[in-house]
């Protein structure tokens, strides 16, 4: 009842919900009436979760934030849904975002902006900023987002929450609808790391409904909260941390860097040996995340013609219904990601882009992998900036995408990355977030999680 009830008192400030479940109450007094009859609950009963609306729900609406399915219920719900309600978690509602997951504000969502819950003023970050929002502002306890060029990790930085990006293929993504499936992942949020391992855990495993979705096995991330000694001295003695040279360059704001640079002499005392690496090709990653993001989109994207799913235009003639379901259905991020991405696909072009981007991708996974060889972890900010004013970039799509500069490497090699809160900008009433993003080697969360959780 505390969260419904802050969530109503912030929901017009904040605007972080597309669709509220009205069934909550109903959920959780069943969950009581187990307890009564001594049932066995499951670990996560009565955690109150909130769903990133590209996520599909099979009892509430699923848009993508998109008019393209306007009033659209999928059939079924994604696997990561389905596992959610099976430990006894409640679903809370779905979260906005920009449309289809391609933006970094909100501000692309065809319904609403979310606001950022320190500064109503300036967006949460994005794409999966209702559900930072919602988490920042205590609506719910835990929420879904996805990360396909950073989308958890930045609106996690905007928002002083822990984001985690799981590594590519540890969560499934049945029921997630695709923006570029070979970067897209559903990640997780909460108001601290071991809330969010908890949530990774409950959702990793194999799944045969995809394809990509890792055999490897899901240690238990959540027990390791238990037996760590928080007590020790140095409990991360012996850790062997990089700090990405190249991403303390111009272009980050001082505070941020200081933020950074104090988190990393807060993890010396705690243990850890750090050291500088360079990674040289960190400034091709955002070229090559824009091509190749838009690429594989302009293929997803091609399902919703009206016909399929959602809302149809009515036309006399197929193909003008499909020109004008998809031109009144999406909006004008969308276009223009799809007219890139068939742009770089096109014969002719095919080699200098899409195929050059791909080379790309090869270079900057070599370059992580041998600087993961060295180091245990690599720690970057999560943003080269803190949240800014709503509208500030809105027009400038090409100021939007260079803000994503830190977070793109790590979808291109598919490794897992946490972003936690390390300290404050001045800026709105009560100071600004700043991230500090954490990544790992793939498949090697338990180890994020354990040193994010020793430094929180
Ligand atoms: N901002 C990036 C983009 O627009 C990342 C989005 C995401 O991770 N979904 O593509």
């Amino acid at each position: 009842e505390s969260f419904l009830t802050r969530l109503r008192l912030n929901e017009p400030h904040l605007r972080s919900f597309l669709h509220v479940s009205d069934s909550v109450l109903a959920q959780a007094r069943e969950l009581d009436e187990k307890i009564q009859r001594n049932e066995e609950l499951g670990p996560l009963a009565g955690v109150l979760v909130a769903i990133k609306d590209n996520i599909c729900t099979a009892e509430m609406p699923s848009t993508a934030g998109s008019r393209v399915l306007e009033g659209y219920t999928p059939p079924y719900d994604a696997t990561a849904v389905r596992k959610i309600k099976e430990l006894g978690g409640i679903v809370v509602g779905k979260t906005n975002l920009d449309e289809f997951g391609m933006g970094s504000t909100t501000e692309a969502s065809a319904y609403q902006v979310t606001a950022n819950p320190w500064d109503i003023s300036r967006v949460p970050g994005g794409s999966s900023g209702g559900s930072a929002a919602a988490v920042s502002a205590r609506q719910c306890m835990v929420s879904l987002g996805s990360d396909t060029g950073g989308s958890v990790r930045q609106p996690a930085s905007f928002c002083g929450v822990v984001g985690l990006k799981p590594t590519y293929g540890r969560v499934s993504r049945f029921g997630l609808m695709a923006y570029a499936s070979s970067l897209d992942v559903i990640g997780c949020f909460g108001t601290s790391v071991a809330d969010a391992g908890i949530l990774l855990h409950a959702i990793s495993g194999h799944d045969r409904l995809d394809a990509t979705s890792s055999k490897r096995e899901v240690p238990d991330f959540s027990a390791q909260f238990v037996s760590m000694n928080l007590l020790e001295s140095k409990p991360l003695k012996g850790l062997r941390i990089g700090l990405i040279r190249e991403t303390l360059d111009d272009g980050v704001d001082t505070g941020v860097t200081s933020a950074v640079r104090t988190a990393a002499l807060h993890l010396e005392e705690l243990g850890c040996c750090i050291t500088e690496v360079s990674l040289p090709s960190f400034s091709l990653g955002l070229p090559a995340y824009y091509i190749l993001a838009s690429s594989e989109s302009s293929s997803n994207l091609s399902r919703y013609d009206g016909v399929k799913y959602g809302n149809q235009v009515a036309a006399d003639e197929l193909n003008s219904q499909y020109m004008d379901s998809r031109a009144k259905g999406f909006g004008s991020e969308v276009k223009r990601r799809i007219l890139t991405g068939t742009y770089a696909l096109s014969a002719g072009y095919y080699d200098a882009y899409y195929k050059r981007a791909q080379q790309v991708r090869t270079v900057i996974q070599k370059s992580f992998k041998t600087a993961l060889d060295e180091h245990d972890i690599l720690i970057s900010p999560a943003a080269p900036s803190a949240a800014y004013k709503i509208g500030e970039k809105k027009n400038d799509p090409l100021a939007m995408y260079a803000g994503d500069i830190m977070t793109v490497n790590v979808n291109l090699a598919g490794l897992p990355a946490l972003v936690l809160p390390c300290g404050f900008v001045d800026g709105g009433p009560a100071g600004l977030p700043v991230g500090l993003q954490m990544i790992g080697a793939a498949f090697d969360e338990g180890k994020l999680l354990k040193v994010a959780h020793i430094f929180e």
